[in-house]
């Protein structure tokens, strides 16, 4: 498996070439689109046979952005027909920012210095030095992580980078997890001995209760103009997302850190999952919230790294299950889940011990590993 990440870079140049060649990239990637969208035209090859010759005349570029420009229109265009296909309404893409995509072949990025050049046609380059800092030299020090792919806008550069995750290790305890607005809740489980634990994230649940009030007293005050409201609203949200992710970050980090110490598997709830039509409103919303998903990608590709493997289960009844007797409760839990067979248990907690349930239920390797017994917990409550 791979795992990828992006290092931006700010961009302060005002160099006319550089300019026109986003220019000119973009022009070559929505001529594409319509082109490819015009022929029914699905793959690379046959894209390239309709257009290159035609678009290596016409534009005076690098060769190899040419077929780059024609997959950035493809795979706009295949989000394109995937929206059209579920029904839903989309309109034909249509690139309005500058932009260059360039393939590792096309660029060369100096790993120490910083330094970038990158063709603008045969023969005449754009050069300038990427301002590294701490955090963008972990990546570019290590050889394990390969240079990917190069995106230029004209305020940003952004390096992708990729490498193998590393391979995970056979469970010997496991961590599982349900995922709640202000905790991960669950259970700890090595051999015969378990212990419910709680992570919580930092005061996140009051940050989104702040910005949301902030964002609906400034759609208030700025009802009159809604441009001013729409560009004061997005940064208003990129904010909240920055101070949410970063306490995520350190969550995250700290989970995965402790899983390998102890050799465990982590599992948390699929958010991936493609109904079949029949979701729940309240699963929708389970599975479609954005810190849910954040924190889930950050413990993921985290995991990847470390080698910690990570088993994703149906989250499908997991609050209104007993993990004791398996009955399954109709309507909703209270702030403590009770069954008639007398057991009881904080909501959240008792989310997360279904979690486990259903995973030792499917996954041999981690049952060989780790006993379920929810009765050795009553005692703790
Ligand atoms: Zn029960």
């Amino acid at each position: 498996m791979q795992v990828n990440r992006s290092l931006q870079f700010p961009l302060m140049t005002d160099n006319p070439r550089l300019g026109w060649l986003l220019k000119e990239f973009r022009l070559i990637v929505n001529k594409s689109i319509r082109i490819a969208n015009a022929g029914d035209i699905r793959s690379l090859g046959r894209l390239c046979r309709v257009a290159y010759a035609d678009f290596s005349q016409d534009h005076e570029v690098l060769k190899q952005y040419i077929s780059s420009a024609f997959q950035v229109a493809l795979s706009l265009l295949k989000a394109h027909r995937r929206r059209l296909k579920k029904g839903r309404s989309s309109s034909l893409p249509y690139v309005r920012r500058p932009i260059l995509k360039a393939g590792n072949q096309s660029f060369l990025l100096d790993r120490v210095t910083g330094r970038l050049r990158v063709p603008i046609r045969a023969r005449e380059y754009f050069e300038c030095t990427l301002p590294l800092g701490d955090w963008h030299r972990t990546f570019l020090n290590d050889s394990e992580w390969r240079i990917g792919s190069l995106t230029i806008v004209p305020d940003k550069v952004i390096v992708a980078m990729t490498r193998l995750a590393a391979r995970p290790y056979a469970p010997r305890a496991a961590i599982a997890l349900d995922t709640n607005e202000d905790s991960l809740d669950g259970v700890f489980v090595m051999g015969n001995h378990s212990k419910l634990i709680t992570v919580p994230f930092q005061g996140v649940r009051r940050i989104q209760a702040v910005h949301f009030r902030r964002r609906r007293s400034l759609a208030r005050k700025k009802r009159y103009d809604q441009r001013l409201a729409r560009q004061l609203l997005r940064q208003e949200g990129l904010r909240e997302r920055n101070r949410v992710g970063q306490r995520f970050h350190r969550v995250s980090k700290m989970l995965v850190r402790v899983a390998r110490q102890c050799q465990a598997a982590i599992i948390v709830e699929s958010l991936t999952l493609v109904g079949a039509g029949g979701r729940s409103r309240a699963l929708n919303r389970r599975l479609s919230s954005w810190p849910r998903g954040e924190i889930h990608r950050q413990i993921e590709y985290k995991a990847a790294l470390e080698g910690v493997p990570i088993i994703r289960v149906n989250p499908r009844n997991t609050s209104k299950t007993c993990p004791a007797c398996g009955a399954v409760r109709r309507g909703r839990a209270g702030k403590v889940f009770m069954c008639a067979c007398g057991w009881r248990m904080d909501r959240q907690l008792n989310a997360g011990l279904n979690i486990l349930r259903t995973a030792v239920a499917s996954n041999e390797a981690l049952a060989r590993a780790v006993r379920f017994q929810p009765g050795a917990l009553r005692e703790v409550v």
